[in-house]
């Protein structure tokens, strides 16, 4: 079977588990785990800012933000079709009480234009917008990049106005190989920045924030509060340290892949993809002159042997990642091709 449905799908490498068996651990909650305070050193090291601080999952490092930046009552802006507002389960609303403007973006990106109209002005009758949330890479959006440049003008923006800035960097390091821009230029603009171990990055658990020791302090506070001080976190830390050192740079592996597979789709007559719009290791397309079913579609290509997320009305999302190879992605086209009737 290949899996392309996620690159949260991948599993711990011989060497990452060797590292998580022999991790030095101790009590994180009183701050006395090593490896995590190893961690948490290296992830702000390399994010250049002050701390960081390593949490279960992305999920909670992104509401945490939020309910650090935020009062009830207030309002977000985000893209619509962002994570924190389409895959967090409604936690922004339950958790910390704000309503979320959803703004439109093309391919997930927002202008400055757009996001400056949704800003709203002081008025008792408005709620008081006090934080941009912006995501890097979009992943609705394909995996797609805000250049350095945007991402400038949109942080610049939200300051301007006293607004504060989170970047929901689940996949930043991505954008960082894709680019040649250092992740921590994508992250400098920012007052939080969450990113994601457990995605392309290969461990099994965990995210990490960065931001200024202040703020950092104020999180781990809250991290308890949402039930997620954890105790010997070594062992996960662990994993989240080899990965950095170790699981980067090959993520232009997970690119290649994601544009090679782009390429032989692009060869089956019902089907459209348009490879020039793979910039990372995301590839959406469609399934066109088909009557059957997405969902249908879907299951006769998991008898086929390739797992694949149905996103849309004969839309499809694959995602590349360190347990797929080049020669994964060769055959799950031909399989994909097969299923299609070529
Ligand atoms: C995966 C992801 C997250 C975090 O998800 P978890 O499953 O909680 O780790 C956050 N933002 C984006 C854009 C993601 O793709």
């Amino acid at each position: 079977m290949i899996d392309l449905r996620s690159d949260t799908v991948t599993k711990p490498t011989p060497g990452m588990r060797t590292a998580m068996a022999q991790a030095e651990v101790g009590d994180d909650v009183y701050g006395e785990d090593p490896t995590v305070n190893a961690l948490e050193a290296m992830a702000a090291r390399i994010l250049k800012k002050e701390a960081a601080l390593l949490v279960p999952t992305g999920v909670m490092a992104n509401q945490l933000c939020i309910r650090l930046h935020t009062r009830p009552g207030d309002e977000i802006i985000a893209e619509q079709t962002a994570h924190v507002i389409r895959y967090e389960g409604g936690s922004a609303s339950a958790l910390s009480q704000v309503q979320v403007c959803c703004v439109e973006g093309e391919r997930g990106l927002l202008s400055a234009e757009r996001v400056a109209a949704a800003i709203r002005p002081l008025d008792v009758h408005h709620p008081p917008t006090t934080l941009l949330c912006l995501e890097q890479t979009h992943n609705v959006g394909g995996g797609s990049v805000y250049p350095l440049s945007a991402m400038r003008e949109l942080a610049g923006l939200a300051a301007a106005r006293g607004l504060a800035s989170h970047l929901d960097g689940a996949r930043i390091f991505n954008a960082a190989v894709a680019t040649g821009v250092p992740a921590a230029a994508f992250a400098a603009p920012f007052d939080t920045v969450s990113f994601c171990l457990s995605k392309g990055l290969g461990a099994p658990v965990g995210s990490m924030i960065v931001s200024t020791r202040e703020r950092i302090a104020a999180l781990r506070r809250l991290r308890k509060m949402f039930g997620g001080g954890m105790r010997q976190a070594g062992i996960l830390a662990a994993a989240g340290l080899y990965a950095l050192e170790r699981h980067v740079e090959r993520l232009r592996d997970d690119h290649d892949n994601a544009k090679q597979f782009a390429l032989q789709l692009q060869q089956i007559p019902t089907v459209y993809v348009d490879p020039d719009r793979v910039e990372t290791n995301i590839v959406l397309f469609e399934v066109v002159r088909s009557d059957r079913s997405t969902g249908d579609l879907a299951r006769a290509m998991k008898d086929a042997g390739v797992l694949l997320n149905a996103v849309g009305e004969h839309r499809f999302r694959a995602v590349t990642h360190l347990d797929v190879s080049s020669a994964d992605v060769d055959l799950a086209a031909r399989r994909i091709g097969t299923v299609l009737g070529m």
